[in-house]
């Protein structure tokens, strides 16, 4: 819950970022009722009116920046901190303004109060359980400072009575602290479930390795950084050698073992920014930040590696000599997105099986 977000998490944080700044720009033009209400009533008192008529028009304007940075393909991490820091600050101003007029309202306001349990819920969109706990924390603060400030400085008790809000309490303070704090329990477990949920619908359940979900999630996002960062970026398709005799020959229980072994191998061999990935059956992705020529360097020790670890069908029956053969397809020279460099790098396992298969194909001859 404490851990920062990994590129998945980030990137579906980043959608919801746009969805909250889509709700509050939208919240914020609809505050422009207020003051043309009052207008159109009659209760509109020069003074007051202009002011909050003035507020409202910043509120509009601070909600179109953040949307507008939302919108962004570039993601900016300090974002949601800063925006959802905004709400509860935002619902904080509110809430003094009023108790400026009348401290009861300041403390008893439910409508704008509600307002820090709605900044609350909307961080479990952005996928991170240290934002919730932040903004929870911060709400719960602000709101705490605010009627401790009102307490101190009202002179008569009258003033903390109101004939729409009743009397303002220490208690009435102190429930609404303890319901922000429950907001904030529930939310971080809504966020906690949704990251085990989004975990395991992207996690192949044989070898622990992320499927091909999960690739087909995070790959564009991989691109997009690499086009404003530059960088050199090798994608290889890997297959095993012969896998239907081992199913055939030792079963479908030892065929799936034989799997772990090769996941286990080719995990062996990965380096800091490498990602490998289970496409289906006995196919494998190994994406890698490196240019075609060292790929193929490392898949080549890689391969090597395979067929010098035996795997035991049995535990105490022979072993079998597992291969793979692999085709590399290189960014942006082989396919710009997923889809063409798979194409690609198909058609170079193809060749390396039909060149007799347990080699390494990089480019056509
Ligand atoms: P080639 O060298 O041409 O790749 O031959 P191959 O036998 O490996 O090729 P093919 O793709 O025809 O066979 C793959 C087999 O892998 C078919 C299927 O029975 C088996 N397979 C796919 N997924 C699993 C799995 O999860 N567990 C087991 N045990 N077998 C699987
Ligand atoms: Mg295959
Ligand atoms: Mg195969």
């Amino acid at each position: 819950m404490r851990t920062p977000p990994d590129a998945l998490m980030l990137e579906l944080g980043a959608g919801g970022e746009l969805l909250v700044a889509k709700l509050r720009a939208g919240l914020s033009l609809a505050l422009l009722l207020l003051p043309l209400v009052n207008l159109a009533t009659g209760e509109f008192t020069p003074g007051e009116g202009i002011a909050g008529m003035l507020g409202v028009i910043a509120t509009i304007a601070l909600s179109q920046v953040w949307l507008a940075l939302a919108r962004q393909p570039r993601r900016f991490r300090w974002l949601p901190w800063v925006t959802s820091s905004y709400d509860v600050t935002m619902t904080t101003l509110v809430l003094a303004l009023l108790a400026l007029g009348s401290p009861a309202t300041g403390i008893n306001s439910m409508v704008v109060w509600a307002f820090y349990l709605i900044a609350i819920g909307m961080t479990a969109l952005r996928n991170d359980g240290r934002l919730v706990l932040s903004t929870g924390l911060l709400a719960i603060l602000q709101y705490g400072l605010l009627a401790t400030a009102i307490f101190q400085l009202v002179h008569a008790p009258e003033q903390l009575m109101s004939a729409d809000y009743g009397t303002a309490r220490i208690s009435n303070v102190l429930s609404r602290v303890l319901l922000l704090a429950i907001a904030t329990t529930v939310t971080a477990a809504i966020v906690y479930r949704m990251q085990r949920l989004v975990e395991l619908s992207g996690t192949d359940g044989l070898t622990g390795l992320p499927n091909r979900t999960l690739l087909a999630h995070r790959f564009p996002v991989l691109i997009e950084t690499l086009r404003e960062g530059g960088g050199s970026l090798s994608l290889c398709l890997i297959d095993i050698d012969y896998f239907r005799r081992i199913n055939d020959e030792a079963g479908h229980l030892a065929g799936d073992r034989a799997l772990r072994h090769a996941a286990g191998v080719l995990r062996g061999g990965l380096e800091d920014d490498d990602w490998l990935v289970r496409l289906g059956g006995e196919e494998f992705v190994l994406v890698m930040p490196v240019p075609t020529g060292r790929a193929w360097e490392r898949l080549e020790a890689l391969r090597r590696a395979m067929a010098t670890s035996p795997f035991a069908p049995e535990l105490d029956g022979d072993t079998l000599r597992l291969t793979f053969s692999a085709g590399i397809a290189c960014w942006p020279q082989d396919g710009n997105d997923l889809s063409h460099l798979l194409r690609r790098a198909d058609l170079r396992l193809r060749q390396a099986k039909l060149e007799g298969r347990n080699r390494v194909v990089a480019r056509e001859t």
